[in-house]
């Protein structure tokens, strides 16, 4: 990591203080361009917005879908105070991101907060394939 790559991850490291001041989880990310100016900047904001998905990465991902095209998407990079959890981690493959650069890793993370307990919906299927197939058949072709 170059210099000025440690810098913008200390600018999202200032991004997530930002948001616990606002009474918020403490994240912040940003997104660089491929020619390395800041394009946009977010913070968590799902206590003061009351919206479980308000996390910035999934908030930038879906920034760059609507904004950028796909080649300026894939040359962007994401510099972020934490590792992407798993909803995010979808919205950036998704939306077409090249590069992400994380300060704390999620096991990082872990040490620092009380343990989440697992996953706790089931899930069921496949089912009802025949009839289930028909609204998506021909649509990706
Ligand atoms: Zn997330």
């Amino acid at each position: 990591m170059t210099p000025d790559e440690e810098n913008l991850l200390r600018r999202a490291i200032e991004l997530a203080a930002a948001a616990r001041e606002d009474g918020n989880p403490p994240f912040g990310s940003l997104l660089v361009g491929p020619d390395g100016g800041v394009l946009a900047e977010e913070c968590n904001t799902s206590l003061t917005d009351s919206d479980i998905t308000a996390h910035p990465e999934l908030k930038l991902a879906r920034w760059a879908a609507r904004e950028l095209d796909p080649a300026t998407a894939a040359g962007t990079t994401m510099f972020t105070s934490c590792q992407p959890c798993g909803m995010c981690a979808g919205a950036i493959e998704r939306s077409g991101l090249g590069r992400v650069v994380f300060a704390l890793s999620t096991e990082q993370l872990g040490t620092l907060k009380p343990p989440t307990s697992p996953s706790s919906f089931r899930q069921e299927g496949p089912a009802l394939f025949d009839e289930a197939r028909v609204p998506v058949e021909g649509y990706y072709t």
